[in-house]
């Protein structure tokens, strides 16, 4: 597929995708508790309500915009499919929570907006359910558009995967099998108190970094090259690796998660911990960012300096990885991202 198909292509699933999430957007509470739920399931924010977003604003001539890997428009100037400018109140928010959950859940890590504590267990858990809960929540949204019975929807469907579309959505509703495993797990530990149940590499910044992301993902390599997650043997369960980046005003946190008894999970974030080269570290958890997570936001003021060939190039990686018949990638030293760099960090 040339670059103009593809644009054509992004084009016409930003359009449907606009239309499913209009006239079937699903809304259900995550929490396993539904006798507690109260309605209305709220438009919840998978990141920080006040926080991070806000903090990776840039205001022009009175407008505050930020950027979403998914949220793409075409650069006349260049030609590519660019990052799309766009208001904070439009990011990152999905019908995930009723109300009386979205308030009693978070309360800890919401109410005041700069007190997540990465020494303390319950903030790091709270962080990944409602990272989880996010992925969880938009791959049975995708699942739905895949499905749909919609004209409209269809039609794009045969026209862009063809022959190949049950294959297509077998593989969605196989992802969709998966992620039982880990939500049950979850729910378990949220009811049971258990936050010891997950295996935290949590890590601190002492500044404002430009990118804030919530999701879980199955990496498909280790950093070395090795495989990982790849196998199609449906005896052989993934590795559920649990990522959260939060800039907030002085400083930024990660947490990245696995079950304990997940022992390549456990080795993934080994990896991560046993890199003493500061530059390679930050290259590094930049590329896991990049290569697993959808909904990651950057800051204008990170992006916006860079040079034009550097951004195309940039999209062009989303777009890769994006891609579901391009193989996955791999990391090597010449990787050119890097968000925690001491240079890129955002002044108030
Ligand atoms: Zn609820």
């Amino acid at each position: 597929m040339d670059q103009e198909e593809f644009i054509e292509r992004q084009k016409e699933l930003n359009r449907l995708t606009s239309l499913v999430s209009k006239g079937g957007t699903i809304k259900d509470c995550s929490h396993p508790v539904k006798a507690e739920c109260c309605l209305p399931i709220k438009n919840a924010h998978s990141l920080q309500r006040q926080g991070s977003l806000k903090l990776l604003e840039k205001t022009v001539k009175g407008n505050s915009f930020i950027y979403c890997h998914t949220e793409r428009q075409i650069n006349k100037k260049y030609n590519f499919l660019d990052l799309k400018p766009i208001g904070r109140k439009d990011a990152s928010t999905f019908y995930g929570f009723c109300d009386f959950h979205d308030t009693n859940l978070f309360k800890e890590i919401e109410n005041d907006p700069e007190a997540t504590d990465i020494d303390n267990n319950l903030h790091c858990f709270l962080h990944t359910y409602r990272s989880f809960s996010h992925s969880y929540h938009r791959k049975y949204e995708e699942y739905k558009l895949f499905t749909s019975s919609e004209p409209e929807v269809l039609n794009y469907l045969n026209k862009y995967y063809g022959k190949d579309i049950d294959k297509v959505r077998q593989g969605i509703k196989l992802a969709l099998q998966d992620l039982e495993v880990p939500k049950k797990r979850l729910d378990e530990i949220l009811i049971n108190k258990t936050y010891e149940d997950l295996e935290f590499y949590c890590y601190e910044f002492p500044y404002r970094c430009p990118v804030s992301c919530a999701g879980v993902s199955t990496p498909g390599h280790f950093k070395n090259g090795t495989p990982f997650n790849l196998s199609d043997s449906e005896n052989v369960s993934y590795s559920d690796i649990f990522t959260t980046v939060l800039p907030f005003s002085e400083r930024t946190v990660i947490i990245l998660a696995t079950f304990p008894d997940d022992l390549l999970g456990i080795k993934y974030l080994d990896e991560l911990d046993h890199i003493s080269n500061t530059l390679e570290f930050q290259k590094y958890l930049s590329f896991h960012i990049i290569n697993n997570l959808e909904n990651v936001y950057i800051s204008p003021k990170f992006y916006d300096r860079k040079s034009y060939k550097w951004r195309q190039s940039y999209c062009k990686l989303i777009d890769i990885i994006a891609n579901k018949y391009t193989p996955y990638i791999r990391y090597n030293k010449a990787f050119q991202i890097n968000y925690f760099a001491s240079t890129e960090k955002i002044e108030s």
